[in-house]
């Protein structure tokens, strides 16, 4: 994925503006040095050629100062004679020529000044008369002007009137002549000419452009003359050495000025821009990659690297979304399969904040119910008895609770609960987050185990009361028959007492052998040896046998022996008779035993049939002392007695019972009993037996088997 930026393409890159930067600075600094340099050596030159034209000016001013005074004074002197004598004298001061020239001049002061020119030869050239300078008189002073040696300007007169003079005193000697005049060798020229250096303008001379105007000093009775003085080589006037210097300072300045602002754009090009992109680095390692964006720098590099690191975030961000959202996934769909149910109860608001959907099954309601208690809350649904369990130990950081709940459905379930305190960092307690397990099942399970145990524990006090019944039952016969054993022997005894000796010795023998084959039949069972041995069986015949078995027993009690006999009871069946006459026994054995008077009732029925098979049910009911309904679920337990008396008066061994079930199932049936205590009781027991069509002839054989016993 890329990221345009707008200015990526546009901005100048950091190497670019560098070089940029580099480049204004060193045209900077070759101009700020180059001209700094230039200008100071064309200053010092211009100051030294100023200094040394002002050294001149001085000198030459004095001279035309002292030149134009001593004129004037002359002049003057002249004025008061009407006499001016000029003398040219030559080179080697000799006087060359002197000729007095006597004009009618004016006074000096306000008037015009006449002067009269000779040459070296002592002609004249000029003079000041009415015609004023003439053209030659101006040649002539352009020659000497172009004299490069003459310098010295003087203005006379004033005004419009004023004129231009150059003169150079060429010599001049204090010779006095015979007239008593000074010689004076004067070079004067007049540049009122346009072409001339100096130039009257409205009210006064102006110098030609680029030259500089000096005022002259004159003494003070010449001053009115207005006196000046110009410098020719105005082109070379010197440039003010205060306005270079400010410029070079200035430039110097500038040039500072723009070092520290191109060094301060690169820093902040650079630094700046890297360290704000560090600090935003730094920021989202702190905070982790979200929606930040790091500002896109100023230079094409720094924008790239803004970008990259957008983009990187972009990625880490992307990446760290779909972790995220992978794992909260991952951790969801745990929580949500996980058997039971996961939940968070916020201790603040009392209400649930989250729960996994599991919690629908555990208790029939949906998670969404318990949320912020928005149908119901978690507790109402606890056993109101349980309750307690739940609230309690709540200090502690971690709890166990087992409850029970009603279920949606209206069952009740157990519940095992586990959950841990969470707290803030400064240790308020904010959630309880936990698990809840549906163990309605272990429970029960327990519960079946428990009873199972005490039905164990009692089976084991049971076969021990049964160990000492047994070796009192065992003993009781056994005494019998030895007693009249020993009785027997004896020489002179009657024959009926002989016969009741051996009559008790034969009743002892057949008790014993009685409870022998119990304890045989109950160990075989319980060894899985006892089969069933099939042969053709008559139920009512089997129930007559016995009562015949039973009848003297019944007799002695007065007790009444009657059978009920549905008309499918002559029907023939195939079944191991020889077990069924003993459980008809026991159960028939027992009500007699445990019947004082009352009848004794027998039924038999088919209660269930199909093409083969045949379930006949048979029922014993007595009036005899009945059975407490705690006991009656432990009757058929091996070696189960209800009452170690009753069993003292009665006699048995506590497995009739127990045999007779076991046989019942082992013929596909069952066995049960309905017992009040005091009013009598009333025994069945359900057998399947296969259908058999077999003849009358047949019947009366039905005794014996025809299938071999595997016993
Ligand atoms: P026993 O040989 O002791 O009779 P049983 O297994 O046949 O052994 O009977 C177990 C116990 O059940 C008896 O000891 C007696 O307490 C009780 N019992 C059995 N039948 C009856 C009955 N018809 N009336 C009252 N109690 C009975």
């Amino acid at each position: 994925m890329t990221y345009p930026s707008k200015t990526s393409s546009q901005a100048p890159s950091l190497s670019q503006r560098i070089q940029r930067f580099s480049q204004i600075t060193l045209v900077m600094f070759i101009f700020v040095l180059g001209g700094g340099s230039w200008l100071l050596v064309h200053n010092e030159q211009s100051l030294a050629h100023r200094q040394r034209l002002d050294h001149e000016w001085k000198l030459q001013a004095n001279r035309v100062t002292t030149l134009i005074t001593t004129i004037h004074g002359e002049l003057k002197k002249t004025a008061h004679s009407s006499l001016i004598s000029t003398a040219l004298v030559d080179s080697a001061g000799k006087d060359a020529y002197l000729t007095p020239y006597l004009q009618g001049l004016s006074r000096i002061e306000g008037v015009p000044l006449s002067l009269i020119f000779a040459d070296f030869e002592g002609k004249e050239i000029a003079s000041n008369g009415a015609g004023g300078f003439t053209n030659g008189h101006i040649a002539w002073l352009r020659q000497l002007l172009e004299n490069p040696s003459l310098t010295p300007v003087a203005i006379m007169g004033t005004g419009a009137s004023a004129e231009l003079i150059v003169a150079e005193l060429i010599y001049y000697s204090r010779t006095k002549t015979p007239e008593g005049a000074l010689m004076y060798k004067v070079k004067i020229s007049n540049l009122g000419d346009p072409n001339a250096p100096l130039h009257w303008k409205d009210d006064g001379f102006v110098p030609e452009e680029g030259m500089v105007w000096h005022p002259l000093a004159l003494p003070a009775d010449l001053q009115p003359l207005g006196l000046s003085l110009a410098l020719k080589e105005a082109a070379a006037a010197p440039i003010q050495l205060d306005s270079l210097s400010y410029l070079y300072l200035f430039t110097t300045l500038m040039a500072v000025a723009i070092a520290v602002w191109v060094s301060r754009r690169i820093a902040e090009n650079l630094t700046g821009d890297l360290q704000r992109l560090s600090d935003f680095a730094g920021e989202v390692v702190l905070t982790g990659p979200g929606s930040q964006r790091a500002n896109l720098g100023e230079t094409r590099e720094t924008t790239k690297l803004a970008e990259a690191i957008n983009e990187m975030l972009d990625r880490l961000g992307h990446q760290h979304r779909s972790l995220q959202e992978e794992s909260e996934t991952k951790f969801r769909n745990l929580l949500e399969n996980m058997p039971g149910a996961a939940y968070r109860w916020h201790l603040g608001k009392k209400s649930m904040d989250y729960m996994s959907r599991g919690v629908e099954e555990l208790t029939g309601y949906p998670a969404a119910d318990f949320l912020e208690n928005k149908s119901r809350s978690y507790s109402d649904i606890i056993e109101q008895e349980d309750r307690n369990i739940r609230t309690a130990g709540k200090n502690t950081l971690t709890h166990v609770w087992e409850y029970r709940i009603r279920h949606f459905n209206g069952e009740q379930r157990w519940i095992w609960e586990r959950n841990r305190t969470c707290h803030d960092d400064d240790g308020k307690q904010l959630y309880l987050e936990g698990v809840l397990f549906d163990i309605t099942e272990r429970k029960h399970a327990e519960e079946a185990l428990i009873k199972a145990i005490r039905i164990t524990e009692s089976a084991n006090l049971a076969k021990s009361q049964f160990l000492a019944t047994m070796s009192h039952e065992l003993r009781t016969p056994m005494n019998g028959i030895v007693g009249m054993a020993e009785l027997l022997t004896l020489p002179e005894l009657e024959n009926d007492i002989r016969k009741t000796y051996a009559k008790i010795v034969f009743d002892s023998s057949k008790n014993l052998l009685g409870l022998l084959n119990d304890i045989l039949d109950i160990s075989r069972i319980e060894a899985g040896k006892l089969t069933i041995i099939e042969s053709p069986l008559y139920p009512e015949k089997i129930i007559q046998e016995v009562f015949a078995f039973f009848n003297a027993a019944a007799k002695n009690k007065n007790l009444k022996l009657e059978s009920v006999c549905e008309t499918s009871c002559s029907q023939s069946y195939l079944g191991d008779s020889l077990r069924l006459r003993q459980m008809l026994s026991n159960l028939i054995g027992n009500a007699v035993k445990f019947t004082e008077h009352g009848t004794i009732l027998v039924q038999a029925k088919e209660v269930s049939s199909d093409a083969d098979h045949v379930v006949l049910e048979f029922v014993v009911t007595d009036s005899g002392i009945g059975i407490a309904k705690k006991n009656q679920e432990f009757l058929f337990n091996n070696f189960s007695q209800v009452d170690s008396s009753d069993t003292r008066r009665y006699g048995g061994s506590g497995l009739g019972l127990a045999i007779t079930k076991n046989l019942a199932e082992l013929m596909g049936g069952s066995i049960g009993v309905e017992s009040d205590l005091g009013k009598g009781s009333r025994f069945w027991f359900r057998i399947q037996l296969r259908r058999l069509e077999i003849s009358k002839s047949d019947r009366d054989q039905s005794s014996r088997p025809v299938t071999t016993a595997s016993d």
